[in-house]
């Protein structure tokens, strides 16, 4: 997000960094990554792991926080494909929030 002009207001930035493997069943492995992490990051290290699902979304420039915001997609792949859900804070409501994909999306 750039900024062409001063703001007068609060800019939150989020820090969080982490990626962790979790086994979901015999097929499927759930990866769990912080918002602040490089979103290519996040897909090499799915890529070393021997994992399929994000490899189509590498070079993508951008965080993981922004990556579900707006559905990034390349190549016939979009991320509510592999994405299952993310948990946010409500800024409005004040509260955390578990977001999960839009059924049939
Ligand atoms: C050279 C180039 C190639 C690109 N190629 C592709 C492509 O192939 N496919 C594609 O889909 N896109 C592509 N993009 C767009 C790119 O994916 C976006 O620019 C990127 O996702 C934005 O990431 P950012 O971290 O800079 O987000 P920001 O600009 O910081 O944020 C983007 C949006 O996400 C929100 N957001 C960010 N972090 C969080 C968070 N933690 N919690 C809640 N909301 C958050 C922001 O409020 C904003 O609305 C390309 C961009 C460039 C410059």
């Amino acid at each position: 997000m750039l900024f062409r002009n001063d703001y007068n207001g609060l800019i939150i930035k989020t820090a969080f960094k982490g990626i962790k493997f979790n086994r979901g069943d015999s097929k499927h492995v759930v990866v769990t990554a912080s918002a602040a992490e490089v979103w290519d990051d996040l897909v090499k290290k799915t890529v070393m792991a021997g994992l399929s699902g994000l490899e189509n979304l590498s070079l993508i420039p951008g965080s993981v926080g922004a990556a579900p915001v707006q559905n990034i997609g390349a190549y016939g792949v979009e991320i509510k494909d592999v994405f299952d859900s993310l948990v946010a804070y409500d800024l409005p409501g004040q509260q955390i929030v578990t977001l999960t994909r839009i059924a049939g999306a």
